[in-house]
């Protein structure tokens, strides 16, 4: 892996509700779970065509083979509520926490996606923002087989450009640990596509991913059992 380009790799941040109340509480799949298989997704704003390609790649997380959800293209008041401010990052809301975001605003970020973004960069971002708007975590903050961070060598890169985050984001977004209880999962997968591109020099175990763009094998058994038919 060519560590240069991991590092200027920008970083989906997840948004929690509790940015927004203060409380410290994790975000967790089990609490964010959809109990409903409808869910709507609306645009706020965005590209016509680019938004069709945004909606066809988050559908592939539905379907007979895979979660029993069905993703219905809605107005602007839709469950799922995506905007596209560039500069904003690419986030997402935990699952049902966007139910408790203000019906105008939105819970879900395309901060570097335009017209001009490749089939690859889009696949990739929209999978993995799809993930967390149906409960999924970080596969980096797993609790099955933690991570052994680096913690020097992830602040240095992070804080540093094209992320420039700040110590609470780097907490938040890397090193968080959710509790095994609150989590249903697997393994850490390193091919999830929840999982972040890290270089071998972020860990102190030897322990590396590369960049995904496509569901793993596990990804796909997983959603089917979160949500089965
Ligand atoms: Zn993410």
């Amino acid at each position: 892996m060519d560590q240069h380009g991991v590092n200027k790799d920008h970083f989906c941040t997840i948004r929690t509700v509790q940015d927004v109340s203060g409380n410290t509480k994790a975000a967790l799949l089990n609490e964010a779970k959809w109990t409903v298989s409808r869910l709507t997704v609306g645009f706020l704003e965005g590209d016509p065509q680019l938004r069709q390609r945004v909606i066809d790649v988050a559908r592939e997380w539905t379907g007979p083979d895979m979660a029993n959800l069905e993703f219905l293209e809605d107005g602007s008041e839709a469950d799922i509520r995506i905007a596209f401010q560039q500069g904003n990052g690419s986030w997402s809301f935990l699952g049902t926490h966007a139910q408790q975001i203000p019906a105008d605003e939105p819970t879900m970020n395309y901060g570097w996606l335009t017209p001009d973004s490749t089939d690859d960069d889009v696949r990739r971002v929209v999978l993995h923002e799809f993930g967390h708007a149906v409960g999924l975590i970080h596969e980096h903050q797993n609790p099955e087989k933690p991570i052994q961070w680096n913690r020097a060598a992830v602040i240095a890169d992070l804080s540093g450009p094209p992320n420039n985050w700040d110590e609470q984001t780097i907490e938040n977004n890397i090193f968080k640990k959710y509790n095994a209880q609150d989590v249903t999962g697997t393994d850490t997968d390193k091919d999830s596509i929840m999982m972040y591109p890290l270089p071998q020099s972020w860990t102190l175990d030897g322990f590396s991913a590369g960049l995904n763009s496509d569901l793993s094998d596990t990804d796909k058994e997983f959603i089917r059992s979160a949500y089965p038919w």
